[in-house]
């Protein structure tokens, strides 16, 4: 019998659409979907409103270890995939402002917030039957994933697509302080010494400029018919 993988990492650089991919992926396996992106967002949140600053690397680290971050199902529907709570309050949209997206990057290069996140994810991802995203999960939080992806995309391309989403939500939306804010952050995330955002060595690299959502799925699936394939030659 063909054994569908039960763990899929998918990695890649800032609104590379892993959470588009990866929550229809979900949806189709039945699987949960699981975007880590939100834990360091929700503590950089934590951050900026307790201490008004993430420079303080002793003082956030010690805010992370202590924050009580989850994410439940949808409450509301408004275009949400799911409710960010921290400490029991929803922060669903706040997590997604200027300010929190200005320094991530910089709260989840520290070694202390890293690990008190990726332990949690590790525990998760575990359970199998689960889909998770970020930019260290084939690498770092489950390298024994089962299959893992590396999605691509210019900056241009990626800036364009977080204009529209933001567009779209009635949102102000200014395309160049989105692609500098972007790379910069790519930046940041790339070249930190834990944990640097880079393609595991098994990863599949799918380059997503010019493709469909639609396109990448097909691209996605036939990888899952790869592995469930081999899976089935190795045990007869
Ligand atoms: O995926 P998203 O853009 O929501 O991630 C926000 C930030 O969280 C990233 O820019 C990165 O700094 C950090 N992150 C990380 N490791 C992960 C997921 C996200 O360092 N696994």
């Amino acid at each position: 019998m063909k054994k569908k993988p039960s763990t899929i990492a998918i990695d890649g650089p800032a609104a590379s659409g892993k959470s588009t991919i990866a929550e229809k992926l979900a949806r189709e396996l039945g699987y949960l979907f699981f975007d880590t992106g939100v834990m360091y967002r929700a503590v950089t949140l934590a951050a900026l409103r307790r201490l008004g600053t993430v420079e303080d690397e002793t003082a956030v680290s010690q805010l992370a270890a202590e924050v009580d971050i989850d994410i439940t199902p949808p409450s509301k529907e408004d275009g949400r995939k799911y409710d960010v709570l921290l400490d029991g309050e929803d922060v669903t949209w706040e997590i997604r402002s200027r300010e929190v997206e200005a320094s991530v990057s910089q709260v989840s290069a520290y070694p202390g917030v890293r690990k008190a996140m990726t332990d949690q994810q590790r525990r998760i991802g575990l359970r199998g039957h689960c889909v998770m995203v970020g930019r260290d999960i084939g690498t770092v939080v489950l390298p024994e994933a089962d299959l893992k992806i590396y999605l691509v995309a210019s900056p241009e391309e990626r800036a364009r697509r977080r204009h529209q989403e933001n567009l779209q939500r009635g949102l102000a939306s200014d395309y160049s302080a989105i692609l500098q804010a972007m790379i910069r952050r790519d930046q940041i995330d790339s070249t930190r010494q834990v944990a640097p955002l880079k393609p595991a060595e098994d990863a599949h690299i799918i380059d997503t400029d010019g493709l469909s959502i639609e396109e990448v799925l097909g691209r996605v699936r036939s990888l899952l018919e790869d592995c469930a394939r081999a899976e089935t030659d190795l045990n007869g």
